[in-house]
């Protein structure tokens, strides 16, 4: 099953294989990859993978010692599945080896990460700061508007701030701004709830949307400027400065939020 970098591709080929060493040939990443890690994975079996933020966590804990590999893909990193004999290509720094498998990350920029962490992986530091995810049922309006009651910037600011929800880059932002009607400089403290009901449910019809569409990838959801053809096709607002608004014909307005490019339709978006 040689596939690329999907959590959703990659959990089910992982889930149950017990781990049979590390090959590592460059360790330095974003941080450096344990030295000890070969003697803390070896011999574990993978009981699950799941995402959180732009993490990847792979649980190998045992019923005596909970514990499991933290794995980030930076800015350019991406995981595929092969045979354990495929020949690594540069900057395929690190394998994670599954018996007749190996699990192999490719990172050019370095700015990835391969971590253990014992213990409860959720509580690790670089998680335990991470907002809500938006696929999940705790994310609603109700939550939304509790916590932006003391955030002055604007909404879209807001929306991309990793420590209130993960995963909204701008496309998605700007997309889910449009379809709640929200204009994207609205402070977000006033915000009624019915608008941060409205926002909620746009957020997540809009991920939905792009993860049938064929965004599924990690990489895709996370670092959501990147080009998916797919999802590019039904972008409402997003990268069409000065073209009519699908829905009501009025020019497509642009301006910088946070050094990022805003979309919005000044007549819908009020
Ligand atoms: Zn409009």
């Amino acid at each position: 099953m040689p596939g690329c970098c999907t959590r959703r591709g990659i959990a089910p080929f992982l889930t149950g294989k017990i781990i049979t060493g590390v090959q590592v040939r460059e360790r330095r990443l974003r941080w450096p990859i344990p030295s000890n890690l070969a003697a803390r994975v070896t011999g574990r079996r993978i009981a699950g993978v799941t995402r959180r933020g732009k993490y990847i966590l792979v649980d190998c804990g045992t019923k005596n010692q909970a514990g499991g590999l933290l794995l980030h893909l930076g800015m350019s990193g991406s995981l595929r599945i092969l045979d354990v004999r495929a020949k690594a290509q540069p900057h395929e720094h690190f394998d994670l080896l599954l018996g007749k498998w190996l699990l192999r990350l490719r990172d050019p920029r370095r700015f990835g990460a391969v971590l253990w962490v014992g213990g409860d992986i959720a509580r690790h530091p670089l998680l335990a700061g991470l907002g809500a995810e938006p696929l999940e049922d705790a994310f609603t309006g109700s939550f939304l508007h509790a916590a932006t009651r003391t955030r002055k910037a604007g909404i879209k600011l807001v929306l991309m701030n990793a420590s209130i929800v993960v995963g909204v880059g701008n496309i998605y932002a700007n997309e889910s701004l449009f379809h709640a009607r929200i204009n994207p400089r609205t402070p977000a403290a006033r915000l009624s709830l019915a608008r941060c009901d409205a926002l909620a449910a746009a957020v997540r019809a809009t991920l939905q949307q792009a993860l049938a569409a064929g965004g599924s990838s990690l990489r895709d959801f996370v670092h959501s400027d990147g080009s998916s053809g797919y999802f590019q096709q039904q972008y409402y607002v997003y990268g069409r400065a000065g073209l009519p608004c699908r829905v009501c014909g009025t020019p497509i307005r642009q301006l910088r939020q946070g050094q990022r490019s805003t979309f919005y339709c000044p007549a819908c978006q009020k």
